[in-house]
């Protein structure tokens, strides 16, 4: 198994990448805010509570995110490995995804770190909004409150993947085929390096 996240700050590209990555590498797609929103469609008690937060654009809970994903590990036990997108978000997720992955026998490989500038995100979020649906991407305080939190809390957990050597920079600007290269020359690497 070889399992990969894509990390950066909402707008940075996570989820356009993803499905292109996921098809070249047959990875199994986990995107926290992805099922964070299907449990909204689904209007299941999670997803309530969940829909105040994202709605203001602060993060939920770790035990949620981390109870999603501990299920989704347990529901995809034949896959190539995991692309993670939009989790881990802190440290304390980082370090529950550790154990988890550990109990299955496996580990991150690498931690592909996508970086853009914050006029660019705002740009690009409201763009989205245009089209995407989601109510968190059409207004501007809400964009700015999910890049503080971003910035907050989630920035520093690339240090965390950087004590272990597995966290990679890649410039997150440039064309949509520009930085998918980028992104498979640092996976091809570091699966030959295994
Ligand atoms: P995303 O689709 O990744 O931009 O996430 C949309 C929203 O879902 C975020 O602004 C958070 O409110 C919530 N969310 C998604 N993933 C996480 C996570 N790993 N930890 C906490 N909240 C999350």
């Amino acid at each position: 198994m070889f399992n990969i996240i894509l990390f950066g700050p909402p707008g940075s590209g996570k989820g356009t990448q993803s499905e292109k990555l996921i098809a070249k590498y047959n990875l199994k797609h986990l995107s926290t805010g992805d099922l964070l929103r299907s449990e909204i469609a689904n209007g299941t008690p999670l997803g309530l509570e969940a829909k105040k937060l994202m709605d203001a654009g602060q993060l939920v809970p770790d035990e949620v995110v981390v109870g999603m994903i501990s299920s989704a590990l347990d529901a995809n036990q034949q896959v190539n490995g995991f692309l993670f997108d939009g989790f881990p978000r802190t440290t304390a997720q980082a370090e529950a995804l550790d154990k988890l992955l550990k109990l299955k026998g496996t580990e991150i490989g690498v931690v592909l770190a996508l970086e853009v500038s914050d006029a660019e995100l705002v740009k690009r979020l409201l763009n989205r909004g245009l089209t995407s649906g989601r109510s968190d991407d059409t207004n501007e305080t809400v964009i700015s409150n999910r890049i503080v939190e971003y910035k907050n809390k989630t920035a520093i957990v690339a240090d965390y993947y950087k004590k272990f050597d597995k966290a990679r920079a890649i410039k997150g600007e440039g064309t949509l085929d520009e930085i998918f290269d980028a992104l498979s020359k640092e996976i091809d690497l570091r699966q030959s390096e295994k």
